[in-house]
């Protein structure tokens, strides 16, 4: 049975919310509509959200957005060692982007420079490329996205 749904975002308003079940009690949320995403269990009090304020960068704390359901939400991070990356970039709340960077492939013969950490003889086929990288609004997260090339544009 698939229970995936989209709903309504309480942070942004968009209908692009994407709401997986995990089980009867717990849904992940990922808002495509702002970036942000949540779980049902990301609460005041919680062990989750301890865990998640403690290895979270400075800018997403700051980000951090309380729905009126009392339920924590974060923005988002894409990590893709194939596509590329989105994460949230700036220096406040009331000035930061989307980055994009994408991912190339690394030529076979250079391969040899980015072995696989405590892989022998694996190196990476490809690398995040710095010089890609491009700044999207909050509201143009899916744009970010179809930039590296994880949805259609
Ligand atoms: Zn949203």
């Amino acid at each position: 049975m698939n229970s995936d749904r989209l709903e309504i975002c309480p942070r942004c308003g968009s209908d692009a919310c994407y709401v997986t079940e995990v089980n009867e009690n717990i849904n992940n949320y990922f808002c495509y509509g702002c970036g942000f995403q949540s779980n049902s269990l990301m609460r005041e009090g919680e062990e989750i959200l301890d865990d998640q304020m403690s290895v979270l960068p400075e800018l997403y704390k700051d980000l951090k957005f309380e729905d009126k359901n009392g339920q924590i939400w974060f923005p988002s991070t894409t990590n893709l060692s194939n596509e590329g990356m989105v994460f949230a970039n700036g220096s406040s709340v009331n000035n930061w982007k989307w980055s994009a960077v994408k991912a190339i492939k690394i030529p076979k013969e250079d391969r040899i420079k980015y072995p696989k950490p405590g892989k022998k003889d694996q190196y990476y086929k490809y690398r995040m490329d710095m010089t890609t990288i491009k700044h999207f609004e909050e509201r143009d997260f899916m744009e970010a996205l179809s930039y590296i090339g994880v949805l259609p544009s």
